[in-house]
C-alpha cells in the first residue's frame, strides 16, 4: 500500500473528531471556570459544555492542540507519518495535507513531537483506526498496521 493510499483513512474530519473526542474523555475534562468535570457534547459545535455551569470547552482546550486552528485530521495523518518518518519534514507534512501555508505546521508538528510518547501516539492511531471501522468506513485490520 502506498503512503497516499494508506493516508485516505485519515481524511475524514468527522471520524478525527470522534477519535479525539475520545481521547479527550479518556484523559478527563475539567471546566476551566467552575472545576465541575460532568460535560455534555455539542455535537453541532463540536465542543464540550460544562453541566454545572454551561460553560464551553473547545475540543482542543487543555490538549496539545489548544488554539490550533488546524483541521484534526491533520493531527492523525501526521502521527501516521511520524511512526514511519521521524524525521518527517515540514514540505512533506504540507504536501500531505496541501495545507497552504508551512508556518502553522510546523510548530503542529512541533508540539506532537515535544507532548506525545511514541506509545501515546500508537494508542490515539489505534483509537482513530477503530473508529473508523466502526463506523463502516473502511474494513481496518487494527493489527496489521502496527
Ligand atoms: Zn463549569
Amino acid at each position: 500500500m502506498s503512503v497516499q493510499d494508506a493516508l485516505k483513512i485519515y481524511r475524514n474530519e468527522n471520524l478525527a473528531i470522534e477519535a479525539f473526542k475520545k481521547y479527550r474523555l479518556q484523559k478527563g475534562i475539567t471546566c476551566k471556570k467552575c472545576g465541575h468535570t460532568d460535560h455534555y457534547w455539542l455535537a453541532s459545535k463540536h465542543q464540550f459544555q460544562c453541566k454545572m455551569c454551561r460553560f464551553r470547552t473547545t475540543l482542543q482546550s487543555g490538549t496539545l492542540l489548544e488554539g490550533s486552528k488546524l483541521p484534526i485530521w491533520y493531527f492523525f495523518t501526521a502521527l501516521h507519518l511520524l511512526k514511519d518518518q521521524t524525521n518527517l519534514s515540514i514540505s512533506e507534512f504540507q504536501r500531505h495535507t496541501e495545507h497552504k501555508y508551512s508556518e502553522p505546521l510546523y510548530d503542529f508538528l512541533r508540539r506532537i513531537r515535544v507532548h506525545l510518547s511514541l506509545s501515546e501516539r500508537n494508542a490515539l492511531l489505534i483509537t482513530f483506526l477503530e473508529i473508523a471501522s466502526m463506523a463502516g468506513h473502511k474494513r481496518v485490520d487494527v493489527h496489521d498496521n502496527f
